[in-house]
């Protein structure tokens, strides 16, 4: 019988547990036939055959990107995400930390699958009155922080558009595993990265300076909790050198949909009995774009509604945008702005991207004009609502659903343009200047490096 051997935690993202493993390959053929990663392998066969990182290193020092694919379809517990929940109770326990939490878009519509409830089903309202019963001060929704995103990467798009400077096509940063992708597989596409932080952690720097300030809050007793569909997030936390311009790290500790379900259980409340409750003010209201994040070509469909304004001084006729949607692996189109063609690319699920990146990679070698403006690339099939860090036994049916369940509450939001959301608009009045600015680039921006494929 195999006994308990070491765990690998050294990604502190996920864990893995060889004991555990049944060799039933499951890691094996997300992690190298759906995301094309190659970070798991089969090592020795027969008896002790087990899985375990590519080369038998640990997963830090494999090309592992910590999109968590694996622990999602992991029947047996072998690999899990690392748990950060013994440190959220801690902070909600002690009366000197001021705790605050937000909530990813994905996770409101997934996580009611856990209690029962068909998948799609929107929870928002019990997620914040279930917050202020687990004790956090501060209840922030991230769909706030997805408004500012499209705000800041936007007009970043329409800079790079009207004055030429800058690489294009401009490409979304706002998945962590994407970002690690990137810089290890596609480092000389860098510079066409969007510089926008990913909105939670925009949240998390604001949280500990904006709203620190106006309700006098020291913010060294802050402790920010990200909800978050994903367990890339977490290796997106640990990178502090991008992620403390607050002058503190910004979030302090990501726990994935499922950590929170846990929470829930152990604590007894009985969540679906919980009222429908409201987000705290000035971090907590959204509009429908910010929602629509949760899904594959919805950071492109909520950028397209603002650039079209940003570029003409109008709102687009026909909010929603189509071609953006869906579940295909590579979606491409153009929208008219104004005349103006903008030729967009949607990538989901790591192994879709490849087709795209090497598309450009070619064309820049070549010296031949780029085929895209702008490209939105999600790491997980179907965007966040099908995370790492989601529900167990996600299917493409489970993903639309989860997906419809996140259109249906854009649709049904009085506001669905980032830039009328009014506290995105205040903020910009009260303490950041506008879009871009110095302290908007200082809080809001992030750098990117390359990364060797194997660290040792
Ligand atoms: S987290 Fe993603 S990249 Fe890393 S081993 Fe799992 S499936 Fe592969
Ligand atoms: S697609 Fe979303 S859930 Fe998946 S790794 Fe990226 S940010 Fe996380």
């Amino acid at each position: 019988m195999l006994q308990p051997g070491p765990k690998d935690a050294s990604t502190k993202a996920i864990v893995l547990d060889p004991v555990k493993c049944i060799h039933c390959g499951r890691c094996v053929e997300v992690c190298q036939n759906i995301q094309k990663v190659y970070a798991l392998e089969f090592v020795s066969r027969g008896f002790e055959s087990r899985i375990a990182p590519a080369g038998d290193i640990s997963l830090s020092d494999s090309p592992c990107i910590k999109c968590g694919q694996c622990s999602a379809h992991c029947p047996v517990g072998a690999l899990v995400e690392f748990s950060e929940i013994p440190k959220v109770w801690d902070a909600l326990g002690k009366p000197e930390v001021y705790p605050i939490v937000q909530i990813a878009p994905a996770v409101r519509v997934a996580i009611g699958e856990a209690f029962g409830l068909p998948a799609g089903t929107i929870v928002t309202k019990k997620l914040y009155a279930l917050f202020r019963r687990l004790g956090f001060k501060a209840v922030f929704d991230t769909n706030f922080g997805a408004d500012l995103t499209i705000m800041e990467e936007g007009s970043e798009l329409i800079n790079r558009i009207s004055t030429g400077k800058g690489a294009m096509p401009l490409i979304t940063s706002c998945c962590p595993a994407w970002v690690d992708f990137l810089e290890k597989y596609y480092p000389d596409l860098i510079e066409h990265f969007s510089s926008a932080k990913s909105p939670h952690e925009m949240v998390g720097a604001l949280a500990k300076t904006y709203y620190a300030e106006k309700m006098k809050i020291d913010p060294a007793s802050m402790f920010v909790v990200s909800v978050m569909p994903c367990t890339a997030k977490k290796y997106e936390v640990s990178r502090t050198e991008d992620m403390s311009s607050s002058g503190y790290q910004d979030v302090d500790v990501s726990i994935t949909t499922r950590e929170l379900v846990r929470m829930i259980k152990s604590s007894g409340i009985q969540f679906l009995d919980l009222e429908d409750e409201e987000a705290d003010n000035i971090l907590g209201s959204y509009t429908g774009a910010g929602t629509i994040f949760g899904a594959t070509g919805g950071v492109m469909e909520a950028a397209i509604r603002t650039a079209y304004f940003l570029l003409t001084g109008k709102n687009l006729e026909k909010i929603d945008v189509d071609i953006t949607r869906g579940l295909k692996g590579v979606k491409t189109g153009e929208i008219d702005v104004n005349g103006k063609k903008i030729r967009i690319a949607v990538a989901h699920g790591t192994g879709n991207v490849r087709a795209v990146m090497d598309e450009l990679r070619a064309a820049k070698k070549a010296g031949k004009p780029m085929p895209y403006d702008f490209i939105e690339v999600m790491a997980c099939e179907g965007g966040c609502i099908a995370g790492g860090g989601q529900p167990y036994q996600v299917t493409n049916a489970i993903r639309r659903k989860r997906t419809e369940g996140i259109y249906a509450d854009d649709k049904k939001s009085k506001l669905r343009l980032s830039h009328e959301n009014p506290d995105v608009a205040l903020l910009y009045k009260d303490f950041l200047d506008k879009p871009l600015s110095p302290k908007a680039h200082k809080l809001l921006h992030n750098h990117y490096k390359a990364r060797p494929l194997y660290y040792k």
